[in-house]
């Protein structure tokens, strides 16, 4: 049995047509780093305070260890929660901050002093016990918090986007820090973020939110290897679009809206016969440029003009504009771009010319 079942919830608030989680299934298992990714406004706070019991489902059921909890309130649900902001009480110290879910708990002062202690060390801390809030740095505040989550040993500790007040720097070790008691812990953690890379470098499992729904859940290199949709490629790495239709006779063939017939991956969920507009999809990382089609030795091959060439210390950005058949107002240009080792650069390129993107039929999928 997982730990926690969500099961056909809804949470539609007063005056809003559109329900901000929409008939959410979702199991998590005891033990795993699970983290809501999506775009801002997908529903991922509020999926959050239903499981922490901040806010009531409009509809649904979920359940911890089988059992309903939709009546039990937070502090019932033993589970440790770490904000974006640092909800830190101002004017108590560190230690004093951590105490604070065991004193409301009513443990003695003798377990308290020892759990504060160890708490902190776990977020390296002990040295911090008599400051206040304001005489720590962001990352430091938000160690405090953490410890606070799991000071009283939760089931659960649930973290909504509690690094992004943070520098790119510090946000980067603090990921490694969580990663680290996860797995020192064994506690059940549930994350929200925006940010995909957060997601990649944390995570057992990242449900991709969307519109109130999950668009797909699956380990982070399953998302990235096997998106389920275009939505899915696009927040999960980068990716790059073509309007497409299926080519008569072949299964694995499309015309694009270049103009040309190209193989790729029709993912499964597409239907076969249909004459809808598909999307071909293709990492950047997928591309290989050349001064023409001729230079590469790939089935698949773009012309386009080059736009720019961007250094971006390990790779280059080759940004092309394709032309594209299509009438209609976005369809004068369309702009893909390659990331490029600086060893595969061909040499010499200037914009304004033309350029040619190569591709493998196994790495273009089409939905
Ligand atoms: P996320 O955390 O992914 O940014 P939220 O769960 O905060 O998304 O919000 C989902 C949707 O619900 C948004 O459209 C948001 O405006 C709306 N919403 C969130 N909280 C409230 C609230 N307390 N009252 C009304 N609408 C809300
Ligand atoms: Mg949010």
């Amino acid at each position: 049995m997982a730990l926690i079942e969500f099961e056909h919830v809804f949470k539609r608030y007063p005056g809003s047509s559109n329900a901000a989680v929409d008939d959410l299934n979702l199991h998590i298992e005891a033990g795993e780093f699970l983290t809501l990714l999506g775009p801002s406004g997908s529903g991922k706070t509020s999926t959050l305070m239903l499981l922490a019991g901040f806010e009531a489902p409009s509809e649904g059921a979920i359940r911890l260890d089988g059992k309903s909890i939709e009546s039990l309130p937070p502090h019932q649900r033993n589970m440790g929660v770490v904000f974006q902001s640092y909800s830190l009480f101002p004017h108590m110290t560190v230690a004093e901050n951590v105490a604070f879910p065991l004193s409301v708990r009513k443990v003695s002062k003798t377990v308290i002093a020892e759990k504060v202690t160890a708490a902190l060390a776990k977020v390296h801390l002990e040295n911090f016990t008599h400051r206040k809030p304001n005489q720590l740095s962001g990352g430091q505040q938000q160690r405090v918090a953490l410890a606070r989550a799991l000071v009283f040993e939760p089931r659960l500790v649930l973290m909504d986007e509690p690094l992004s007040a943070l520098d790119k720097k510090l946000r980067e070790e603090m990921q490694l820090e969580i990663r680290r008691l996860h797995r020192e812990l064994g506690v059940t953690m549930v994350f929200v973020t925006h940010d995909q890379s957060e997601a990649m470098t944390l995570s057992d499992r990242v449900a991709v939110f969307n519109q109130g729904r999950i668009e797909q859940l699956a380990s982070p290199q399953a998302l990235y290897d096997a998106p389920a949709n275009p939505f899915v490629a696009n927040f999960l790495g980068d990716n790059n679009m073509l309007n497409c239709t299926l080519a008569h006779g072949g299964t694995g063939s499309v015309k694009t809206a270049t103009g040309q017939t190209l193989q790729a991956r029709i993912c499964a969920t597409t239907a076969l016969n249909s004459d809808a507009t598909l999307k071909l999809c293709v990492r950047p990382e997928f591309l290989q440029v050349g001064t023409d089609c001729a230079a590469l030795a790939t089935p698949n091959c773009l012309n386009g003009t080059l736009v720019d060439l961007i250094h971006q210390g390990d790779h280059w950005r080759v940004v092309a504009r394709l032309s594209t058949l299509e009438s209609g107002p976005h369809s004068a240009a369309l702009q893909w771009f390659a990331k490029v080792s600086p060893g595969a650069l061909p040499a010499g390129l200037v914009v304004g010319q033309n350029v040619s993107l190569g591709f493998r039929p196994e790495d273009a999928w089409v939905f």
